[in-house]
């Protein structure tokens, strides 16, 4: 149970009551539709008349939509309810160095619309350049409610002024994007880091982690980043800035890392971390990114694999401080290591056997895509949990 913030409180009212039971039966045709109120009273164990008055009033607020009669052998015809998908239409970016990706989902989160374009090289011209694609999709699909954008950065947000830190990948000067993008939009915009949009990904559209609730995503890029789902909610501690895993000192001793400390996780399990071991290895500074280990490694290229397995030796030694430490149900690994995941996972799982074995149960799995589809759902399942999680109460 959680305790009861004195600092920021609403007392139950039956009102609330209501709330909880309408976002349970929100959850239950989200996860069964189409079905009918039989079907409804059946999974929620609420009472015939309370789903009545419940379906109702979600029809009425256009959240429900009747669909097709059921045919049953005997008795009356179910009439089989579906979430409205046009009820909303909800608007996710995913801000990335060079590309930035932008999507229109429905209710069901479903994508209408999906295109990706070159990162502007300021944040005002982004500003023009999106706002005004926003507009011409809402023209595009006029039936549907647009009230927010979510939008996924590659660095932290602070939740508190909901600025996003400096990202030094970006190059963008620390601006109110949010306020911008609001005044150009006339649509309210929350804002979320890459890790947490890909930790909310699994938790609302995961279909390997489906029903868990304790969940951790590592996300491997040049840095490393993790989002975590606690209990079936994302853990985001002061100002939102928890799951900066990647800079735990892990060796005092080794190479300095981007933050300015020392032996940071990701100086030595990133991308980043590849690289350097590739060019360490061959006493050259000849390789550049971490692509090209991924080609040379296609190409049986004996230290490209040495490079990739010292990577995977780290990746195994963080992943085993957080499994230890949070005891999720899983892990997820998301980015370009998941092209090599067939090799990496065995040297992860050993070292995990090592140093956590007392949680024999985890999951380790690579994410079914690469890393700008998870962001994009992720940010798109933001917005959408207002509508789906549990109201806030006490
Ligand atoms: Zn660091």
């Amino acid at each position: 149970m959680r305790k009861i913030d004195l600092n920021n409180f609403q007392v139950a009212t039956s009102g609330i009551v209501r709330d909880i039971n309408c976002r349970i039966i929100l959850n239950l045709m989200r996860k069964y539709q189409p079905v009918s109120r039989a079907d409804l009273m059946r999974h929620s164990g609420l009472q015939r008349s309370t789903v009545s008055v419940i379906t109702e009033q979600l029809i009425a607020e256009r959240w429900l939509r009747e669909g097709e009669v059921g045919q049953l052998p005997r008795g009356r015809r179910p009439t089989f309810l579906h979430l409205n998908e046009n009820r909303v239409g909800v608007f996710g970016i995913n801000i990335q160095p060079f590309t930035t990706d932008i999507a229109l989902a429905n209710l069901n989160g479903h994508f209408l619309a999906q295109e990706t374009i070159s990162t502007p090289k300021k944040s005002e011209t982004f500003i023009t350049q999106f706002s005004a694609r926003i507009r011409e999709l809402m023209e595009e699909y006029p039936l549907m409610t647009y009230e927010e954008i979510g939008v996924s950065l590659p660095g932290r947000v602070d939740l508190s002024s909901q600025k996003f830190i400096f990202a030094p990948n970006l190059g963008w000067q620390a601006a109110d994007l949010k306020g911008q993008l609001e005044k150009a939009t006339g649509l309210s915009v929350s804002m979320e880091n890459a890790a947490n949009a890909c930790a909310l990904s699994e938790l609302w559209f995961g279909k390997r982690t489906n029903g868990e609730r304790n969940i951790l995503v590592v996300t491997v890029s040049e840095g490393i980043g993790v989002g975590m789902i606690m209990n079936g909610q994302l853990v985001r501690g002061t100002s939102g800035l928890a799951g900066e895993f990647g800079h735990v000192t892990i060796d005092e001793n080794g190479p300095q890392c981007g933050c300015g400390n020392y032996g940071c996780w990701e100086v030595f399990a990133s991308n980043s971390a590849a690289v350097r071991y590739y060019n360490e290895m061959t006493g050259k500074d000849s390789l550049k990114t971490f692509a090209e280990i991924l080609a040379l490694a296609f190409q049986k290229d004996p230290t490209a694999w040495k490079a990739l397995d010292r990577m995977a030796e780290y990746l195994g030694k963080g992943i085993a401080m957080l499994v230890t430490g949070l005891a999720p149900d899983a892990v997820v690994i998301v980015g370009d290591v998941i092209h090599v995941w067939d090799r990496m996972n065995p040297i992860v799982m050993k070292v995990i056997q090592q140093r956590a074995s007392t949680h024999p149960a985890v999951r380790i799995m690579a994410s079914g895509s690469t890393s700008q589809q998870p962001r994009l759902s992720g940010i798109i399942a933001l917005v959408l949990q207002k509508y789906f999680a549990a109201p806030t109460v006490a």
